[in-house]
């Protein structure tokens, strides 16, 4: 007896995209059959008719339950507000980070989150290990266990990001700490995740700007520039290529990050590059708007021609995964800094990633449904070592699976959002949106009513495949 099929939708396995149903039995996948094979003694059947499904998305990239910057103990919102805005965009499993401190070890910082997600997500997850200026020898030598413990991804820094009076602790990491790093991660088969600008670039134009009397938020792509992209990532790829260690620049926001990312790739390296659909969609020129500031994630937004680029790398070939630095915070602090130096970075994103992609690559640029699902979902699988437990429609895996209704067309509202009390999404117009949502076979998000129980997502343990660190996949 099956618990469930999908049935007469337009299904997007790894083998290519047909009219099939979808069995389930329990929380995995069983089966994918030609249309009305199974008939008799199913627990239910969901008519999929005239609907896209794919696997449930996975986010690569958010912060949440995270401390803001700032005067106060202030914090990015909680898991059980992303995760169940999350479900209602598609997405079934969320990333975020296990920040270690220099002051303390990586276990507690496991341990930290650990007890801020058990019990308080409607989504999977996993979290990445981020690590914050010098790396101590300690922390290097215990890094192994982590990985081995399903700890496969560490985030560094190469910058502080803000002005020393805004940036708080140091975040950047230097040439010496990323290289031990970096042999230690290609040693352990574990994953680089990057933050990569240069520095003294950007720390050179924050006094420049200063001097200049121009802080109008509005300047910050000359502080966060193509040309601080272009050099660090190229220096970061130069240690790359003598550690022989696996990268993945987090939102690239620049032609030269992307063009960088390709020759790397072109020598065989395993380089790997994420944009956000923010980052996509807008440009330099809506900072230029009234409370422009709204649309800044750190780096900063480029011209219209690096986000055209951008399309091209996702819908085409050459980025691999969408997502959206989420960091979720309210309007009013969203908008509170107005000047290069105190403006708030990041962006309430994880429910709108699916149907955004979907909508601006599926629907106006002609991108392939079997690149729909790699952007939103298998890329990261395969890089972050989920797959194929995540990221397919495939016998064996998990039964997360997302129905996009491809009619839909209308102009998103406030009535569209599940979190926070703004969107820099509102009035965007879409064709195309996530309708339902099932969770490890149970109906999550159905008729825009959420269904999932609180607290039933898991933390997922990782493991990396040898191909996708030693080679470029994807
Ligand atoms: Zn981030």
């Amino acid at each position: 007896m099956l618990d469930l099929i999908i049935r007469g939708g337009q299904v997007v396995t790894p083998w290519g995209v047909g009219d099939w149903d979808v069995c389930i039995q329990g929380d995995k996948i069983v089966a994918i059959t030609a249309p009305n094979t199974m008939t008799d003694d199913v627990g239910r059947v969901i008519d999929a008719t005239g609907k896209v499904v794919v696997p449930g998305g996975i986010e690569p990239h958010a912060h949440i339950d995270a401390p803001i910057m700032g005067p106060g103990n202030l914090r990015t919102a909680p898991p059980e507000q992303v995760s169940r805005a999350a479900l209602f965009g598609g997405t079934t499993t969320l990333l975020d980070f296990a920040i270690h401190h220099p002051g303390n070890t990586i276990a507690e910082a496991m341990q930290e989150r650990t007890n801020s997600w058990r019990g308080n997500s409607y989504a999977d997850y996993a979290h990445h290990l981020m690590l914050l200026g010098d790396i101590p020898q300690r922390t290097l030598e215990s890094l192994h266990e982590h990985i081995e413990d399903g700890w496969t991804s560490v985030k560094i820094f190469t910058t502080n990001i803000r002005p020393p009076e805004m940036s708080g602790e140091p975040r950047k990491v230097g040439m010496g700490h990323l290289h031990d790093l970096m042999t230690v991660i290609q040693r352990h088969d574990a994953m680089l995740l990057v933050h990569s600008e240069d520095d003294d670039m950007v720390q050179y134009m924050y006094e420049k700007l200063q001097r200049e009397e121009r802080n109008e938020w509005w300047n910050m792509p000359q502080v966060h520039s193509n040309e601080s992209e272009d050099v660090s990532f190229r220096r970061v790829l130069r240690v790359a290529e003598w550690t022989g260690a696996p990268v993945y620049f987090v939102h690239v926001s620049a032609r030269e990050g992307i063009n960088a990312i390709g020759e790397a790739r072109n020598k065989g390296m395993a380089i790997y590059g994420e944009t956000l659909h923010n980052y996509a969609c807008f440009n330099a020129n809506n900072y230029k708007e009234e409370d422009g500031m709204k649309y800044h994630t750190y780096p900063s937004l480029k011209s219209p021609e690096d986000a055209a680029m951008l399309w091209k790398g996702i819908a085409w070939g050459g980025l691999h995964t969408m997502a959206t630095d989420e960091y979720c915070t309210d309007w009013n602090l969203k908008i509170a800094g107005k000047t290069v130096r105190d403006v708030t970075g990041g962006h309430n994103g994880a429910e709108t990633r699916v149907g955004i992609t979907y909508s601006e690559g599926v629907s106006k640029r002609g991108m392939s449904l079997q690149r729909f699902v790699d952007v939103t979902s298998a890329n990261c699988a395969r890089i972050m070592g989920l797959y194929p437990r995540k990221g397919a429609l495939a016998p064996g895996s998990d039964a997360d699976i997302t129905l996009i209704d491809p009619t839909i067309k209308k102009r998103l509202t406030m009535d569209d959002f599940h979190i926070s009390d703004y969107s820099i999404w509102e009035d965007f117009e879409i064709e195309g949106w996530p309708v339902m949502t099932i969770m490890r076979g149970t109906v999550a998000v159905e008729d825009g009513r959420l269904t999932a129980p609180a607290g039933g997502g898991q933390w997922l343990p990782r493991k990396l495949d040898r191909e996708v660190t030693s080679r470029p996949i994807g």
